[in-house]
């Protein structure tokens, strides 16, 4: 967009025909400010999150139930039910779908010069490339939380794909993680090809990350806002200015795994860390909680934080962090490498909270 009109060219690039068509229709104000990156959130993201989770709860109430047809039905089924926000659904669509301005579509339909991918230049851009097979977002599915090894099958599509991993990750917030990671890819892609603008691996991962977590915790406010609190339900409270508060939260899983998360925010609700894995091994629910806050800790002081509040629904754990208890058993053993790992910060409190006011971190572990 230039000079209050549609950039053609770019457009054309972008979008398939039909939504070139429709977007050419939308008037441009001469006072908007300068194009951002729609996924980005600023430092008053939450609101732009919470407005965004609004509007998707409008689109919803407007919008009949799917569209579901024969191709990637139950996907899209399930992708329009989850946490994201509707232009992410609508990039799933036309991911499903085969409906991505990649450079082999675009050839297809008789535009652009030629099919090689932009990005790495070692293969023909098809959507099953950029968003898959391509260098980097080989490198972000499998450094991503979901650990994701990328297999070339040659005669599996993007939308066989997704069916697949859409019946093996089960947890909803892994599946926006999945999402958010593949929009990620695409809004990376584009920003290389238009902006000569480079996203690391690893800040996309992160942001995806934040970005899940902030359009869930947007999510949960959103219901505070209109649930009663009831005895025994207490929300999560934002620290005080200046400090960062850490929710941790661990699950024992079926097949002798435990997962975890971690979410740091700051006073003013923003995500500024979210963490989430699996660890092998059958523990009792509180040696699980000792060994996702051990695990957050250190991703957490890794990442540069110093002066953190701990929060967890773990009691027993929680006082003896406090007192700094140590049993001879092995929780107390991680109970002290987590003591340990707490000299690495400048200030650690510890904070109890019960369940209810923990469904940020409770979610995606
Ligand atoms: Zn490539």
């Amino acid at each position: 967009m230039s000079n209050g009109r549609w950039n053609l060219n770019m457009l054309q690039d972008l979008f398939l025909p039909w939504e070139v068509e429709a977007i050419m229709t939308i008037p441009i104000a001469r006072n908007v400010g300068e194009d951002k990156w729609a996924w980005n959130w600023t430092n008053h993201g939450g609101f732009t999150v919470k407005s965004a989770y609004y509007q998707a709860m409008e689109a919803k109430k407007t919008q009949a139930t799917s569209t579901s047809k024969s191709v990637g039905g139950s996907i899209w089924k399930r992708l329009w039910h989850s946490s994201l926000p509707t232009k992410i659904k609508n990039f799933g669509w036309r991911v499903l779908h085969n409906g991505i301005a990649v450079k082999a579509n675009l050839l297809y339909r008789g535009m652009g010069e030629d099919r090689r991918c932009p990005v790495c230049g070692e293969g023909d851009e098809t959507i099953k490339h950029a968003l898959t097979l391509c260098r980097d977002a080989r490198s972000i599915w499998r450094l991503s939380p979901l650990r994701m090894e990328i297999q070339e099958m040659e005669d599996e599509n993007v939308s066989q794909w997704c069916e697949k991993l859409a019946a093996t990750i089960v947890q909803e917030s892994w599946w926006e993680i999945f999402w958010n990671l593949l929009w990620g890819i695409w809004l990376r892609r584009n920003a290389w090809i238009f902006k000569r603008k480079q996203v690391s691996v690893k800040d996309l991962i992160d942001k995806a990350m934040r970005f899940t977590i902030e359009y869930q915790a947007a999510k949960e406010s959103v219901k505070d806002g209109l649930r009663s609190e009831g005895p025994g339900k207490k929300k999560w409270h934002r620290p005080r200015e200046g400090s960062l508060k850490l929710n941790t939260d661990a699950a024992v899983l079926a097949g002798g795994m435990i997962g975890f998360g971690g979410v740091v925010r700051d006073s003013m609700g923003e995500v500024r860390l979210a963490c989430c894995g699996r660890m092998d091994g059958r523990f009792a629910p509180d040696i699980a909680e000792a060994m996702a806050i051990r695990e957050v800790l250190a991703i957490a002081g890794a990442a540069g934080f110093r002066e953190i509040i701990l929060e967890n629904d773990c009691l027993k754990l929680i006082s003896q962090l406090k007192k700094h208890v140590l049993e001879n058993s092995s929780f107390g053993n991680i109970v002290k490498d987590i003591l340990d790992y707490v000299q690495a910060f400048n200030v650690v409190s510890f904070n109890h909270i019960c369940r209810s006011g923990n469904t940020v971190a409770h979610n995606l572990a």
